[in-house]
């Protein structure tokens, strides 16, 4: 039989490797996630929904740690609120033994909200008002500073027992211009130049212990720029130890492991980047005397993105003299990234999977926006009015990202585990759209 291979298998065999891990499963053409029907969840929960596995963050965590793990033992792992920021998912990983990440007071409001103590929160704002330094400081989370000014309003505001100060370690990264975090053109972090006054003015002040921080940008598919960027903080670190006279208890090599989206894209090899970046660490905290601090970093994407997958249903199929389009339920109102970064997300039909290849499509959203599209040219099974769309690796900025552009309410969130599924975030109504607005009194 090895001639006769039917060509549709040849194109199934492709299509079916795009399930990125076996929690994701074709049951007899239909997508299941951890024994879940696709089918029986946007049936259940209507659709536009996101469907997160409880096992795959859990997996996704562990791998991360246990890597980091074999290479050294004080190490902290910070997840970024922000690519995930539902409670229910702060809240397996709270019960991972995770710490967190927070980029706002909101983000610190609801990682406590999860069970998260003060101590197990780390902030990394940019452009912080006082009112949230006052917040932060009565929730008693450590602060990681982003500017001199901030250290010097926080200074005023109350003297915390430990300060992190975020340098800017020169060498960025990232899948997309906006997602680089460091280096010459980025607003976050501290220069070299400025690093000295601030730890020195945060000592002065009474700052006892101390932290150093860094976070280079998102979606970073290999070891180098981690390894340039973590060689430069090191020696941030240790001209700072060595001229303030003070002693690291953290070193925060921040987030940006990367996840595969592109079929051709390779995976971060977890390994050894923690190889790697651990051998780095270990000789240079030896050899600049820096003791031995806890080793953190603060992975976002890595940990909740191949975890998450978006639910939509085709209301329409229509055929322009140039295009071929399927028109969705979700837009950018719902997954932002392919509008706002060009994003590639891999599509799979829910209800086709044994289906090969056979048209090339655009995914086009509802909203009244020509940017409003989930994919362009993408080669799919016919596809007919009803079929269910799954958007993979939706995990990661998808719903946080999410608006009502359009008045569109947001949708639901459900969280599955093991053949079981439970709604974690409602749908929003109508009623959601009004929320909060007033009629001035000259209009009523
Ligand atoms: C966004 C962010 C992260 C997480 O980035 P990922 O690319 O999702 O890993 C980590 N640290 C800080 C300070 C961030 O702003």
């Amino acid at each position: 039989m090895n001639k006769a291979v039917p060509s549709n298998l040849e194109q199934v065999g492709p299509l079916m490797n795009r399930l990125p891990h076996e929690l994701l499963e074709n049951q007899e053409g239909v997508l299941y996630i951890d024994g879940v029907s696709t089918i029986e969840l946007a049936r259940k929960f209507d659709t536009p929904v996101y469907v997160m596995s409880e096992r795959r963050i859990r997996e996704n965590y562990r791998n991360v740690r246990e890597a980091l793990l074999r290479h050294y033992d004080k190490i902290r792992i910070y997840c970024s609120a922000k690519a995930n920021t539902s409670l229910s998912v702060l809240k397996i990983l709270k019960t991972e033994g995770a710490c967190i990440d927070v980029v706002s007071p909101g983000e610190a409001f609801l990682a406590l909200n999860a069970g998260f103590a003060p101590k197990e929160i780390l902030f990394t704002g940019t452009s912080v008002r006082n009112d949230e330094l006052r917040f932060l400081v009565d929730s008693e989370v450590t602060i990681n500073i982003d500017s001199l000014s901030q250290l010097r309003r926080l200074l005023k505001i109350h003297v915390p027992s430990i300060v992190s100060v975020r340098v800017n370690p020169e060498v960025g990264a990232g899948h997309h211009e906006h997602c680089i975090t460091a280096g010459k053109m980025s607003k976050f972090g501290i220069w070299e130049d400025q690093v000295i006054t601030a730890y020195r003015t945060a000592k002065e002040a009474g700052v006892k212990r101390f932290g150093i921080h860094m976070h280079i940008g998102s979606g970073i598919l290999t070891v180098e720029p981690f390894l340039l960027a973590a060689e430069k903080m090191l020696e941030i670190a240790r001209l700072v130890h060595d001229e303030v006279g003070i002693t690291f208890e953290f070193i925060d090599f921040g987030g940006g492991l990367g996840v595969p989206y592109r079929p051709e894209e390779k995976p971060l090899d977890l390994e050894n980047y923690a190889e790697k970046v651990l051998s780095l660490y270990k000789k240079r905290i030896e050899e600049y005397e820096l003791g031995k601090p806890w080793f953190c970093i603060e992975p976002g994407r890595y940990i909740v993105c191949d975890a998450g997958v978006l639910l939509t249903t085709v209301n329409t199929v229509k055929v322009t003299p140039f295009r071929k389009f399927v028109g969705v339920d979700a837009g950018f109102n719902t997954l932002i990234r392919p509008a706002m970064y060009g994003s590639y997300h891999p599509i799979v039909v829910a209800n086709r999977l044994n289906e090969p290849e056979k048209e090339t499509y655009d995914v086009a959203g509802p909203l009244c926006e020509s940017g409003d599209l989930l994919a362009r040219d993408r080669s799919l099974p016919e596809i007919h009015e009803g079929d269910l769309l799954a958007v993979l690796n939706a995990g990661a900025y998808g719903f946080s990202m999410s608006s009502q552009y359009n008045s569109r309410p947001r949708c639901a969130e459900v969280m599955v585990n093991n053949g079981q599924y439970a709604l974690v975030r409602e749908k929003e109504t109508f009623e959601d759209l009004l929320k909060g607005q007033k009629i001035p009194p000259w209009l009523a």
